[in-house]
């Protein structure tokens, strides 16, 4: 069916007046150091994600307001801002109790379970900072991003523990307290090993927040690049005004909210917009612990009364697989906005949304580096299904191409294709990446801030999604680095080099595939693949473990080493194959 290329808004569309009714007058009267009046801040300039998240709140009207339902595998868990203060207060007493300082880093390796989130909340409180893994991680990706984060603290369960943990703690030197969480978390004999729910009992339900200073580092989290080891985004406690500003702009957050951010606090998006966001706009977040279920998510749509949900492509193109029937048999006569992120949205995705949810998905963009949403579609704004929307108020997005002179230069036409730049300067843009200067002096042109995405703009001023610049895969709305699943397949025995692309699916994005050469003496077969699905699987989780391999001769290499993924990908999709000219003779 011809559908038309804008969904216009009416006053009928928007259930609430939007906080941001007007684009351009918005835009041009925006300014942070306003929006960061909205905060409270500290004495003496300092200012601290959790006292603007909780502790506030929880002084004042907010107090018995619920902040998070978490719907658990077995029971569902209400807790009040006031709750939560106290809650926070005991952990990062308990923090304290083992003499860990501030400035140093806690991890967390759990479920969505409400101590993952005490947890975070409670070592910013401290001033600690913190690193939200996903669970689904193997035992090589948690000990990389742990030795690289300098982890002081993990927090986990004792069932991830045992399998994902105990094998590597030796391999882990900075790490002094592990914290067990739930029935499963009996201490261990090893020495350093808490159980977190004893910890907390004994301390204390009040805590004088960190007065941390504005740049003070506060979350650290991974993120996936071509070559080399994942890179660690830094940001710090003043990347809570972006937070506040997204919130209040990009998803529309009033007072008497039910929000569900679907996404896992191990992304960014997840502790951006699953943790912090909504609790500076003192409305309840929902949690739900179990993974995607399309009958189950329209269920707690329905029962929770959700107002505003934050998702992602792949939820969406699952329920949407799961077929229009199953949705019409929930009603959401709550749901009043839908936004998602991550990967590209495809325009049916949005016309889906209003057809069998009753409203369009809203597509928004942003990445770790940047720590809060940065492109939008607004609730206000008129539609143009298949594009991100347009900046936010406070962010200035350019299209930008190499200039002669080494600096990069704005492309002023329309429709024009380029690197999708950001100005510098938004409150939450990383600090830098971790022991890696080079690599984020790498991400400036002059003002410009290089996203590594290809975009263009249209004359409207909306901006489109092209594709990445690099060889990283999304898949499922999380970046993996083909370096990182290339590094565990080279440890099997067998293996004597492996190349990793995205090979692009309609459900997903992107699933991980590898090509793979075996050394002397090993045979290709059924056996070996199955044999180095289950090794990937086993060393780096499923979420990050290739789901295809193939068996090559060799791998096409550059005349200095280098694995073109880029013709491996044009191989396995019938491409054409480019410039060839660095190619190795025979690859
Ligand atoms: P991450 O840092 O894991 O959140 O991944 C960020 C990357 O995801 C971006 O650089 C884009 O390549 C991709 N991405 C995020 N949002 C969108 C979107 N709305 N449309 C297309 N790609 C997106």
């Amino acid at each position: 069916m011809q559908r038309p290329a804008i969904i216009h808004k009416t006053a009928a569309d928007l259930r609430v007046a939007p906080n941001l009714a007007d684009y351009a007058d918005t835009c041009r009267s925006f300014s942070w150091e306003a929006a960061r009046e909205a905060l409270s801040g500290l004495p003496g300039g300092a200012l601290n994600i959790a006292h603007e998240a909780v502790v506030r709140h929880a002084g004042g009207p907010l107090r018995e307001h619920l902040a998070f339902r978490f719907l658990g595998q077995r029971i569902v868990r209400d807790v009040s801002y006031g709750e939560l203060a106290a809650l926070t207060a005991r952990f990062a007493n308990a923090l304290q109790s083992l003499g860990v300082a501030r400035g140093e880093r806690v991890f967390v390796l759990t479920g969505r379970i409400p101590e993952l989130y005490v947890a975070v909340l409670g070592s910013l409180r401290m001033g600690c900072a913190v690193s939200p893994l996903f669970s689904a991680f193997g035992p090589e990706p948690i000990a990389t991003r742990l030795n690289l984060g300098q982890g002081a603290v993990l927090v986990t369960s004792g069932l991830l523990y045992q399998r994902k943990v105990a094998k590597i703690r030796e391999q882990l030197p900075t790490l002094r307290h592990v914290l067990l969480v739930g029935e499963d978390g009996q201490p261990t004999d090893v020495p350093g090993t808490h159980d977190l729910g004893k910890l907390m009992a004994a301390a204390a339900d009040d805590f004088a927040t960190v007065a941390t200073r504005p740049d003070e580092l506060a979350l650290l989290h991974f993120t996936s690049g071509t070559t080399g080891a994942p890179k660690g985004a830094m940001h710090v406690h003043g990347a809570v005004t972006t937070h506040w500003a997204t919130g209040r702009y990009a998803l529309d957050l009033h007072p008497h909210d039910v929000f569900w951010c679907t996404a896992d606090p191990g992304w960014v998006t997840g502790t951006s917009y699953g943790i912090i966001a909504p609790l500076l706009h003192g409305v309840t977040s929902i949690v739900d612990e179990g993974d995607f279920d399309a009958e189950r998510w329209y269920r707690i749509l329905q029962e929770q009364g959700v107002t505003v949900w934050y998702t992602a492509p792949t939820a969406i193109r699952m329920l949407m697989k799961a077929g229009a029937e199953l949705a019409r048999r929930f009603a959401f006569p709550q749901l009043r906005f839908i936004a998602s992120v991550g990967e590209p949205l495809n325009p049916e995705a949005v016309w889906w949304g209003k057809e069998v949810l009753g409203l369009p998905i809203h597509d928004n963009w942003w990445q770790t580096e940047t720590g809060g949403i940065m492109i939008a579609n607004l609730p206000a704004l008129d539609i143009k299904p298949g594009s991100m929307g347009k900046p936010l108020p406070g962010v200035e997005a350019a299209i930008v191409r190499q200039g002669a002179d080494g600096l990069v230069e704005v492309v002023h036409e329309p429709d024009v294709e380029g690197e999708l730049a950001l100005m510098r300067g938004w409150p939450s843009m990383l600090h830098g990446y971790l022991n890696n200067e080079e690599r984020y002096r790498k991400c400036f042109s002059g003002v410009w801030y290089l996203t590594g995405d290809l975009a263009r703009r249209d004359a409207d001023g909306y901006f489109w999604f092209v594709g990445r610049s690099d060889d990283v895969i999304k898949s499922a709305g999380h970046l993996i680095g083909p370096f990182e699943v290339e590094s565990a397949l080279m440890e099997h025995p067998a293996v004597a080099e492996a190349g990793v692309i995205g090979k692009p699916d309609a459900m997903v994005g992107e699933i991980v595939k590898a090509f793979v050469s075996l050394k002397k003496g090993f045979e290709p077969g059924d056996a070996l693949r199955m044999e180095l699905l289950g090794h990937a699987r086993k060393k780096l989780g499923a979420a990050v473990a290739p789901k295809e391999i193939d068996f090559v001769a060799t791998l096409p290499r550059t005349r200095s080493g280098k694995i073109m993924r880029r013709l491996l990908k044009a191989r396995e999709l019938g491409l054409p194959e480019g410039d060839t000219s660095t190619l190795e003779a025979g690859a």
